[in-house]
């Protein structure tokens, strides 16, 4: 079905359901569509896209959202309950895994290739440093900060 917004000779503005396009033809050149206010057969299209229910018809409101660029980093917004539960996973982290500062990734390295003893470690990395580790397939990850821990 589909829709079309119609007009008479003197101006009445009223819609129709019709088959197809085809359909409103036959149906208009048989005087089969009358104006409902007035009764005239002398009706026609109004200048306006027909409304049928296809995808391409609906709203395209994403397409103007910007893309990250490659220096965008993950962020999450969290209320205070999850807030705490990131603080415990850090805190676990902390307490767990040894402190290696600057020599993160090439101790990442090291017990990747059982060149160190395998445990937990952390310690801060370069993004250049992070990106290595991941193109040969060492799996580390950023610890999540929390806004009031930056300073
Ligand atoms: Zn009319």
């Amino acid at each position: 079905m589909i829709k079309y917004s119609l007009i008479c000779k003197v101006g009445h503005e009223f819609e129709g359901w019709f088959q197809n396009s085809a359909a409103f033809d036959v149906q208009s050149a048989n005087d089969m569509v009358v104006c409902p206010s007035c009764g005239t057969h002398e009706v026609q299209k109004a200048l306006m896209a027909p409304a049928v229910a296809t995808r391409s018809n609906r709203s395209e409101p994403v397409q103007n959202r910007p893309t990250p660029g490659p220096d965008a980093t993950t962020h999450a917004y969290v209320p205070p309950s999850i807030a705490e539960i990131v603080r415990k996973i850090r805190a676990e982290i902390e307490k767990k895994a040894e402190y290696v500062g600057p020599d993160f990734a090439e101790e990442a390295r090291r017990i990747h290739y059982a060149e160190s003893p395998e445990r937990g470690i952390y310690g801060e990395a370069t993004s250049d440093e992070v990106a290595e580790l991941d193109e040969e397939g060492i799996p580390v990850f950023a610890l999540p900060v929390l806004p009031e821990e930056r300073n």
